[in-house]
């Protein structure tokens, strides 16, 4: 038994007055959608992650299924259950694309209460006095007592689907299924940056600070080792001296990276004198990194490096290597750039016994 993730991107967005679609407009640097998935893939907690779309998109990961949704969110819902009815899972999250901002410590939160109850939805208190128009009369309701309900919400997959199931009112969210149908709901805090993005002005309103950093290194390179480039073995007649792998791309990226964040340098994360970095594989170095960058909201706009050797030639590796750099740190391929650099066949450079790499990184920062 496991459970799912089921993303509803199918809205037209009515509101959001924009020709792109607000489920695929871009958002501190990728797709709104795509937080969601991300975080829902960061989180472990899923065997499956649903998408329903209206739109092509293509997705490569096993985890995720991409379905077509319906008309009205609920109807996307529908679909999605329909779906995966027959796959025995014990638990479904629901969650709506247009909110990119929830953590992955709400996802555990809400895992952790579904033992116990079978309906699990966070929520928020509101600040606003609160008034309720019911035909011709407007009630004061006491603000304490309103609760403004979020995604992602969770369930029992039996006890959802069969609600859902029989359903042909337009709800808004699986919680006013549940409530409809007298059923208990366990209501616990969500997060206040758990908002809905619904008009063009919500995205105005992130604050975006950019930042610059700068990363060199050289190794020297000797007979008996294997040359590693930008995470990829590369046939050479020497490879680079080091305390790790010497990958000169990688380490001058992460100096780049650290830079940009004023985090010291490279040597102050994996000290040369500690044994346990002993041959560390660069990758092994940089993944850290990524995730803190990541999880700092963090998001970064472009790589340029330059590689500085007489042997081998870029253009050789040129792809191979841009390719495994976006892949270690899960960016574009087309926001690296790799440029090769000779030096005229001087020094120990142009003797081919040593490599240098130069990289410059530009990062966005979201508030
Ligand atoms: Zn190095």
């Amino acid at each position: 038994m496991s459970d799912c993730f089921i993303l509803l991107a199918a809205g037209k967005g009515k509101r959001f007055k924009s020709k792109t679609l607000k489920q695929f407009i871009k958002y501190k640097n990728k797709p709104l959608f795509m937080h969601s998935i991300d975080k829902a893939i960061k989180s472990n907690l899923f065997k499956y992650i649903m998408v329903v779309t209206n739109n092509k998109i293509k997705l490569k990961n096993k985890k995720i299924k991409i379905i077509k949704g319906g008309n009205e969110r609920y109807q996307s819902s529908q679909k999605a259950l329909e779906y995966i009815k027959n796959n025995n899972f014990k638990n479904v999250f629901i969650h709506d694309a247009a909110r990119p901002n929830f953590s992955i410590n709400l996802l555990k939160k809400l895992k952790k209460h579904l033992i116990k109850n079978k309906a699990v939805v966070p929520y928020i208190n509101t600040d606003n006095s609160t008034k309720y128009a019911n035909k011709n009369k407007i009630i004061n309701l006491k603000r304490e007592g309103v609760l403004l309900t979020q995604t992602p919400q969770c369930f029992d997959f039996k006890s959802l689907y069969n609600l859902s199931k029989n359903n042909k009112s337009l709800v808004t969210d699986e919680a006013s299924l549940f409530l409809n149908n007298n059923e208990k709901i366990k209501f616990i805090k969500g997060e206040e940056k758990n908002t809905k993005i619904t008009k063009i002005s919500d995205l105005n309103n992130i604050q975006v600070n950019t930042f610059y950093g700068i990363g060199f290194d050289i190794h020297k390179l000797i007979k008996n080792k294997k040359l590693y480039l930008g995470g990829n073995k590369i046939p050479f007649h020497s490879g680079l001296k080091g305390h790790s792998d010497g990958d000169v791309i990688i380490h001058s990226i992460i100096d780049a990276l650290l830079g940009a964040q004023r985090k010291k340098d490279i040597g102050s994360l994996y000290p040369s004198n500690k044994n346990k970095f002993k041959n560390i594989r660069s990758p092994k170095m940089l993944s850290p990194i990524i995730s803190d960058l990541e999880n700092n909201n963090c998001y970064i706009n472009n790589i340029d490096i330059n590689l500085i050797c007489e042997r081998p030639k870029v253009s050789k590796y040129r792809n191979k290597i841009i390719n495994s750099l976006s892949q270690l740190m899960n960016i574009n391929k087309n926001i690296i750039n790799l440029k090769g650099k000779t030096v005229e066949k001087l020094g120990l450079i142009g003797k081919e016994n040593a490599i240098a790499c130069e990289s410059i990184v530009s990062i966005s920062k979201y508030e």
